[in-house]
């Protein structure tokens, strides 16, 4: 059986996987990010990997990485959390490690692909793709296909909804993300809830909206409305027939989807809303099985 090797590459862990044609997860291993941040080191152990999965017909590499790449050079121009991979030709210098091929993307781009291929949004041909988390990642597919440009693209983050607004990660002002990142909804809990000193997180105010908290449900009723507000904008645009929410904010899909879903029908047009579904992403091992498909599909285009 032909398999593919995909690679999750996170803040935190590095998840790799042997993938089959169908994007399931056959073996995975787990290793710690900061292990692999030394550039030799990282490419001697993919290299490894492969030794490792000796078993399998692995027939091509897939990596999603955290931050901005250029997917036909498999280059990466920045990685936001990670230092060091400026401008750094991955593709090129994994080759001197591996006999088959290596196709990158954006985190965010291999997500949605999981999720497109065999999780919430499978079967949909546009669909929008939100990762919830510190940042808001994002991809997009059209006609099944995940939009491709120089870089991998697809920011919906960084779309700016303030003029001179807060000063964001990616150096603008004002991006959406602003609004709707962990940091952001953190702080502004604290700040209606003055007195609060706990070390708390994000879970923690969704946990206090399900029981009814106000200031919790406060912050979650503003979340909504900005995104709601921006995902308008972008069903304005795309005419998803899904938009698929992932990331570690999603476990409080259940508190903002009715308030989110509010704000969209008041703000979107409304031949743009037939048949729009707001889903909970779904997809097991998304991040591996995601990049398995990413060099599977490469390998047939
Ligand atoms: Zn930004």
């Amino acid at each position: 059986m032909k398999v593919f090797l995909g690679i999750d590459w996170g803040g935190t862990y590095i998840k790799a996987g042997v993938v089959d044609n169908q994007g399931i997860v056959l073996e995975k291993r787990f290793f710690s990010s900061p292990d692999f941040r030394k550039k030799n080191i990282f490419l001697t152990r993919i290299g490894f990997l492969l030794k490792d999965f000796k078993n399998f017909k692995i027939q091509a590499v897939g990596i999603g990485a955290p931050g901005i790449v250029n997917t036909r050079k498999g280059s990466i121009y920045y990685l936001p959390n990670i230092k060091g991979w400026k401008n750094f030709p991955l593709k090129q210098k994994l080759a001197k490690y591996l006999d088959v091929p290596v196709f990158i993307d954006n985190d965010a781009n291999v997500f949605a692909l999981a999720e497109a291929r065999r999780g919430a949004a499978r079967g949909k041909s546009r669909a929008i793709f939100l990762t919830l988390g510190t940042g808001l990642g994002s991809s997009i597919v059209f006609d099944k296909k995940i939009l491709k440009a120089e870089t991998s693209a697809w920011e919906l983050g960084h779309v700016p909804v303030v003029l001179k607004g807060r000063k964001c990660g990616c150096g603008g002002r004002g991006c959406i993300e602003t609004f709707v990142g962990n940091r952001y909804l953190l702080k502004r809990y604290k700040s209606i809830r003055k007195g609060y000193s706990e070390a708390g997180d994000v879970e923690d105010i969704y946990k206090k909206a399900l029981k009814g908290e106000k200031a919790a449900l406060r912050v979650w009723e503003e979340f909504s409305h900005a995104l709601g507000i921006f995902l308008s904008g972008m069903i304005n645009i795309f005419n998803p027939q899904a938009i698929i929410f992932g990331g570690g904010i999603s476990g409080a899909f259940k508190v903002f989807k009715p308030m989110v879903l509010k704000e969209i029908k008041q703000q979107a047009m409304w031949p743009h809303l037939k048949g729009l579904k707001l889903l909970k992403a779904k997809a097991k091992d998304a991040g591996i099985s995601g990049a398995g498909l990413l060099a599977k599909e490469s390998m047939n285009n």
